[in-house]
């Protein structure tokens, strides 16, 4: 197999290349803002300016058709074009409306809904935050309990949704709720639109071990949202959630595409000062590093593997677990490498800490990320199951 780069795609990466050496603000190339820092994305005057440039490319979904106002690109050209945003520090500017629910719209919605949603997620007007999890529906999903009932030409909701990512900033939510009880769990589930101004939604957010606020409770109480918002049939809604799911779990690749980097930047960290380094005092990090390194070429090698079976049109199945499962474990192993390159600096969690406390930050938010979009547990049940044919227990 010949990993290196068509000169189609050569030539596509020096256009990508060229586009950020341009159009990436100043104060991005400077001051690099990193998944981690979720406040700083959203508050970053430059933010809007490089939301523009990628929007006029088509650029900022570049997976949706072009009229929807993507670029229509190959896996390949998007994978491609992760590396290098990745590689230069470019903050990504997205969301799950970008990921998630916009190409399930694109797949399943109806016209109206595309035509009111997709220019919106693309400006940034409308941010989606995911309703599915409930405090007793986490890994089996399907036994969600929030409810939906038919009142004339709305639903009515009620229940609890909880870890709801951003929902104390979104202003939309894609949720699902049950309508029909009285049919197996997976058939009775519905998929809506939600605005969050809709009277009867309260949002509590939940602190997490980071000391700031990414996920939150979401009480659903009386909320009516209208018939025109359901995405899909009514009862159907688990199929198409299954399509958003599998767009979340494709983002995994993007991840890897970080991970390089930030094992780099630790290497390079390690390095230091020579004699007087990191590296210098403790030679058993070497290997460690040299670790790393090795896994996240694999991650990486899992990564090209997702693309290029997406990229003939076959669905990855257990191969999407097992990069889920690596990747986020990876992560957290980096992490924990950089704990033990940054020493007692890596108590320190503020900006005036080596790599501005970066470091210190993804050793804590690494944490969930074996948990979100699928613990560990089940993505190993899933490749001991469809990818090794053990039977089930
Ligand atoms: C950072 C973060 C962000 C999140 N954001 C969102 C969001 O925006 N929207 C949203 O809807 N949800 C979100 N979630 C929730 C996430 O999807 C759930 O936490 C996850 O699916 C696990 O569900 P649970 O927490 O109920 O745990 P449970 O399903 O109760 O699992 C508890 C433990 O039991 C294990 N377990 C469960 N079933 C099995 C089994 N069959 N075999 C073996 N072990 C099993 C699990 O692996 C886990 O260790 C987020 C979670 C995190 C951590």
């Amino acid at each position: 197999m010949d990993l290196r780069d068509t000169p189609e795609e050569a030539a596509w990466r020096q256009e990508v290349r060229a586009f950020i050496a341009k159009e990436l603000p100043r104060s991005f190339k400077d001051e690099p803002l990193e998944p981690e820092d979720v406040a700083g994305l959203w508050d970053h005057p430059d933010m809007q300016t490089w939301r523009r440039k990628l929007v006029e490319r088509g650029w900022i979904a570049p997976s949706w058709p072009k009229e929807y106002g993507g670029a229509a690109l190959t896996l390949m050209q998007q994978f491609i074009m992760s590396e290098e945003m990745a590689g230069a520090r470019a903050p990504a500017v997205g969301g799950m409306g970008i990921s998630m629910v916009g190409p399930s719209l694109i797949v399943h919605g109806t016209e109206e809904q595309k035509k009111k949603f997709l220019p919106t997620i693309l400006s940034g007007e409308t941010f989606f935050c995911q309703g599915f999890s409930e405090p007793e529906a986490g890994s089996d999903l399907a036994s969600l309990r929030t409810r939906a009932v038919r009142d004339g030409d709305d639903y009515v909701i009620n229940g609890q949704k909880i870890w709801t990512s951003q929902a104390h900033r979104a202003n939309w939510m894609f949720v699902l709720a049950r309508t029909d009880p009285d049919v197996p769990k997976h058939k009775g589930i519905s998929y809506f639109l939600l605005e969050m101004k809709a009277p009867g939604i309260l949002v509590r957010p939940l602190r997490d071990i980071t000391g700031g606020v990414l996920f939150n409770e979401v009480f659903l109480d009386n909320v009516r949202v209208p018939a025109k918002n359901i995405v899909g049939e009514e009862n159907r809604g688990w199929y198409i959630a299954a399509t958003t799911l599998d767009f979340e779990r494709a983002n995994s690749a993007s991840s890897v595409v970080i991970q390089r980097h930030r094992a780099k930047d630790l290497i390079r960290l390690a390095k230091e000062g020579g004699d007087q380094s990191v590296l210098g005092r403790n030679p058993g990090l070497r290997l460690e590093l040299a670790d790393r390194m090795i896994e996240v070429e694999l991650a990486r090698l899992m990564a090209y593997q997702m693309v290029s079976m997406l990229g003939r049109g076959l669905i990855p199945n257990y191969q999407a677990s097992m990069l889920k499962l690596f990747a986020s474990e990876l992560g957290q192993r980096i992490s924990r490498t950089g704990m033990n390159v940054l020493g007692l600096y890596g108590g320190l969690y503020g900006r005036e800490a080596p790599m501005k406390g970066r470091i210190s930050r993804s050793y804590l938010s690494t944490l969930g990320s074996t948990i979100a979009a699928g613990t560990s547990e089940i993505q190993r049940n899933i490749i001991a199951t469809r990818g090794l044919g053990l039977p089930r227990q």
